[in-house]
């Protein structure tokens, strides 16, 4: 399976903003976004001037990136997006706000997307009882989302939690500390995105895929 391998903080500064990809360092000063606020590579002090394809294509790649997704499953994220009732591009971000990855990252199971990703696929989750590890899992209304018991001692996953409910938890997103566990109360509305996905213009996505 495909997947990206050099430095995420390449992305940030690509996108010339915090995708908030790596955790607490994302909050500290070594962020490489706050030291080196240009692109990376040998032109990216370069000036430029994005065309409107240029915007299109920046926008999209961002939330690809946000999301951990590459262009396939993004693809087809956004085919399904199109074809559900509603604004695609509304339900293009709930849709990927809705992935299990993101909802474990959320929660305060896990201190980044990647990492996540990386405890889904080692199986130490369960949605409504059943193991699941498919970080791509599209979430419904009602799912329970559990850790499984091997994984519940683990100081990463305690202090996340800690930190989670001392945070509040998102208006879909109920966490259940003592239990481990979580539950998704319903879809996130664009209003309730939380930064930095809500100053997303999904918008110039859509046109992207509309050419
Ligand atoms: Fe790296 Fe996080 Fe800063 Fe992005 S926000 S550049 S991932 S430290």
């Amino acid at each position: 399976m495909a997947r990206y391998n050099d430095s995420v903080c390449r992305l940030c500064r690509r996108e010339g903003e915090k995708l908030y990809l790596k955790g607490a360092r994302c909050y500290s000063e070594k962020c490489a976004v706050e030291r080196r606020q240009y692109a990376p590579g040998q032109h990216g002090q370069a000036r430029t001037k994005l065309s409107d394809y240029g915007q299109q294509l920046r926008e999209k790649q961002k939330v690809k990136r946000l999301y951990g997704v590459l262009e396939r499953p993004f693809e087809n994220t956004f085919t399904k997006a199109s074809r559900m009732k509603g604004v695609t591009g509304e339900n293009l971000l709930a849709l990927l706000e809705r992935r299990l990855d993101t909802a474990v990252h959320r929660l305060g199971f896990a201190r980044s997307r990647p990492e996540a990703r990386q405890l889904i696929r080692h199986g130490h989750f369960k949605v409504n009882g059943i193991k699941v590890n498919v970080p791509s899992y599209v979430l419904r209304a009602g799912d329970r989302i559990e850790v499984t018991e091997a994984l519940r001692k683990n100081p990463l996953v305690v202090e996340g939690l800690e930190r989670a409910s001392r945070g509040g938890s998102l208006p879909w997103l109920e966490l259940h500390k003592e239990e481990f566990a979580g539950i998704v109360t319903g879809v996130p509305s664009r209003e309730e995105l939380p930064t930095p996905v809500r100053d997303v213009r999904e918008q110039l996505i859509v046109e992207l895929y509309s050419k």
